[in-house]
């Protein structure tokens, strides 16, 4: 496959496959380029370089009728033809080394992202398994904890346990004394009234009653 050549306008690098425009400072354009370099005393916008004079921005035609290959250099005495021949060779070999340094710039760039690629990767794994140990840690925290409550669920239940003992234990005491106490009662009770029955009969029982209704009937 035939090589064709750029836009030399980095931003646009158009293939040139049938009109293009060439500079002295062996640069090559697409048309939408070459409408800056159509007025006197314009600068290259690839180099820089000035293009002020009559030849130093001509159109050509990248595929040429062979009748106009035919006869281009028909009358040129040999020594020129080979000059002109030299001096597009020599343009074309430029572009050439321009687009292999541009290629290999790209690759470049290319091998420095994938090794940018590469350290992030790398640093990313190296964060993944500090993520991933941090995670081990935790779960045996977690594990640990849970052994712990597991633990503290059987202390509490075995102390429930033993309350719950103690407090039917000072259930069936209180009952005890409960009873204790009704049995003394009703034995002092019983004495009591034994006792007062007893006396009854023995002490006089005084009733105060005034009589003051019969004191004024007398007077
Ligand atoms: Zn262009
Ligand atoms: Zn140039």
């Amino acid at each position: 496959m035939a090589m064709n050549l750029l836009c030399n306008v980095q931003t646009c690098r158009k293939p040139l496959t049938s009109t293009l425009w060439v500079t002295s400072c062996s640069h090559s354009f697409c048309e939408d380029h070459a409408k800056t370099l159509s007025h006197k005393n314009i600068k290259c916008p690839a180099c820089g370089t000035l293009l002020g004079k009559r030849f130093d921005v001509i159109r050509q035609n990248s595929n040429p009728a062979e009748e106009f290959k035919a006869m281009l250099l028909v009358g040129l005495r040999p020594e020129i033809v080979l000059d002109i021949a030299m001096r597009a060779v020599s343009f074309w070999n430029y572009q050439v080394e321009q687009e292999l340094k541009y290629q290999a710039n790209s690759a470049n760039q290319l091998l420095e992202t994938k090794e940018k690629a590469s350290i992030n990767q790398t640093t990313l794994m190296k964060q993944l398994a500090l993520a991933k140990n941090t995670i081990a840690g935790n779960e045996k925290q977690i594990n640990d904890q849970k052994s712990t409550i597991k633990f503290l669920k059987s202390a509490l239940s075995h102390k429930d346990q033993q309350l719950k003992k103690m407090q039917h234990g000072l259930f069936h005491t209180k009952s005890k004394t409960q009873d204790i106490h009704v049995t003394n009662s009703e034995t002092e009770d019983v004495h009591f009234r034994k006792e007062n029955t007893h006396n009854a009969g023995k002490k006089k029982v005084f009733i105060f009653e005034p009589r003051i209704s019969s004191q004024r009937n007398d007077l």
